[in-house]
């Protein structure tokens, strides 16, 4: 028996498919939760500090500034769950919150913040290629010298080996696509900064680019949709494998799939809901 399909899909999810078919059916099929994890989680905590700079009037935003808004966006986050589930020891928490300043004080070697013309932070996209939508959300959206667009997303993890910057890029042109979709111009340049390095990767999209894009993510719907129709995601290891929620379920390391559902936890709703009666 088959199982229904995703109502959209994003960046993360078609490079979710592409890297693993099986962890894409755990996260954007099942919606099986994941919980957080300290790189994740710190992703998070840079991202909202480079938000919160660049709601800053252009003059103020200073490398001191930029940590006051790294404390701010700790204080924002403390009672989130990808904060108050993690689980480390003082030490860890120290090393991670160092971890993160550093990433902060990094995005400085890549760009002069005060000379940047941001439009959009944050910015949900979404536009439909045939049969399926597609979703986005972009870091940054700037405005160039020139007055084009320019598309910005933050990295934390590490700059990815030749073989993966396209697969990165391939996002990035994404969000390009999602620009000329909706706001009815392509960026000029959208570019990925890699925090932890730092290092810039700029591409610069053409209609080419935006129309191979279109193309392999319809391409892709139709194959996740085949595999949907037929239940059929297979595991595909590699070296994401060491950071996946779902290794012990996984049969390509001896789990069963069938009780990941396990993580959906107790109480779980049956969909749709049972015609219970009303009280009278
Ligand atoms: S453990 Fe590896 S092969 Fe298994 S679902 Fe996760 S990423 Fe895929």
């Amino acid at each position: 028996m088959g199982v229904s399909l995703p109502p959209s899909l994003s960046p993360s999810s078609i490079a979710s498919f592409k890297e693993c078919p099986l962890a894409f059916k755990f996260s954007y099929v099942q919606r099986l939760p994941e919980p957080p994890s300290p790189w994740t989680s710190k992703g998070t905590l840079v991202h909202k500090a480079l938000e919160l700079l660049m709601c800053r009037p252009a003059a103020e935003r200073t490398l001191p500034n930029a940590l006051v808004d790294l404390e701010s966006a700790t204080t924002a986050l403390a009672t989130d769950a990808d904060f108050t589930d993690l689980v480390m020891t003082d030490e860890e928490w120290a090393a991670f919150h160092a971890d993160a300043a550093r990433l902060v004080e990094r995005y400085f070697e890549l760009e002069d913040p005060t000379t940047v013309t941001p439009i959009g932070l944050e910015l949900k996209l979404q536009a439909q290629l045939g049969d399926v939508r597609v979703r986005g959300i972009i870091d940054r959206l700037d405005l160039d010298a020139d007055g084009e667009l320019v598309v910005t997303d933050y990295k934390t993890g590490s700059v990815p080996g030749e073989r993966f910057e396209a697969k990165s890029l391939a996002g990035v042109h994404m969000y390009a696509l999602l620009c000329e979709q909706m706001l009815g111009r392509r960026p000029a340049r959208v570019q990925l900064y890699y925090l932890k390095k730092p290092e810039a990767i700029i591409a610069t999209p053409t209609e080419q680019s935006i129309n191979g894009v279109s193309k392999r993510t319809t391409a892709l719907w139709s194959a996740i949709a085949g595999a949907a129709k037929r239940d059929d995601f297979r595991p595909n290891p590699g070296r994401l494998c060491d950071f996946c929620t779902f290794k012990p379920y996984c049969p390509a390391h001896g789990g069963d799939p069938a009780e990941a559902m396990e993580l959906k936890g107790p109480g779980t709703m049956i969909s749709p809901g049972l015609p219970l009666a009303t009280a009278s």
